[in-house]
């Protein structure tokens, strides 16, 4: 795969790189409050707003959908901050290219199934927006990979992959299992290819992301997306595992051996 470096594409704010903002777009004001605080700890390199939700039961807040593009996209320009979306077909990523989205990921949800990777990949050509690539829920190494070569193959070359854990059944502590082995399977295979950490859907819980944080890092990982909101206890989806700004700036801070990892 031709891949170019992360550090050349997005410019950090901090090292390791911090992508962070809510799981769930969920009104103009949320997510403006959101990244206001968060762009006043000088920490984070891009906003994260999930618009459309993969959400495991029918019936759960499944996301506000299109019109809140826009309310993530106002965030990101009013602090010359780039902003990252989940799409999951080819409409999610031309409306997001509409709406001057300036990055995308696939979810864990979507990278198992290539047929749905091979419409986004196709939906992206004559692109060169950065993708990051979740891990699929199983840890299939070969399966994720093939869906960044899916994307390389369509001419992204700004890609990234996103280390969230693994489902299994009864995980504990934490809600999807890290698996750290995976990760450095996927680096043998990969060597270029940056990986960033997701503690967020890895620990299920907010009190738990500073250690999942510092293992990642230990480990060599290259920087961290993690959910953030102004209110969690009162978020629309994920609201256990949501830091307030302030937290997260925290959490972020206390890591050590934050300069070696780079
Ligand atoms: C998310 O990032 O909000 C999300 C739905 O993640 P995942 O695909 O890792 O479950
Ligand atoms: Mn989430």
């Amino acid at each position: 795969m031709e891949i170019n470096a992360l550090y050349d594409w997005l410019k950090p704010k901090s090292k390791p790189l911090l992508i962070a903002g809510p799981c769930s777009v969920e009104s103009e004001e949320q997510m403006m409050r959101t990244a206001d605080s968060l762009a006043r700890t000088g920490l984070v390199s891009a906003f994260r707003g999930g618009v459309w939700k993969p959400r495991t039961k029918p019936g759960s807040f499944e996301g506000i959908g299109s019109p809140a593009l826009k309310w993530l996209k106002a965030a990101g320009t009013k602090h010359q901050i780039p902003v990252i979306t989940e799409v999951a077909n080819a409409r999610h990523v031309e409306e997001a290219l509409e709406a001057g989205i300036d990055m995308l990921w696939i979810g864990a949800r979507t990278t198992v199934n290539p047929f749905y990777v091979q419409d986004i990949a196709d939906a992206l050509k004559g692109t060169d927006i950065p993708v990051l690539v979740k891990n699929p829920i199983h840890p299939e190494v070969k399966l994720w990979l093939g869906a960044l070569e899916r994307l390389n193959n369509a001419g992204i070359q700004k890609l990234g992959a996103i280390h969230r854990g693994f489902y299994a059944y009864q995980s504990q502590p934490f809600r999807n299992e890290p698996k750290w082995e995976v990760f450095f399977e996927l680096r043998r295979l990969a060597p270029d290819l940056p990986v960033i950490c997701d503690p967020s859907h890895i620990a299920g819980r907010s009190e738990l992301i500073g250690e999942v944080c510092q293992s990642a890092l230990d480990l060599g990982m290259d920087g961290f997306m993690i959910e953030s909101h102004i209110e969690p206890h009162k978020a629309l989806s994920d609201p256990l595992q949501q830091l307030r700004p302030y937290d997260l700036d925290l959490v972020y801070r206390a890591l050590e051996h934050r300069d070696e990892a780079i």
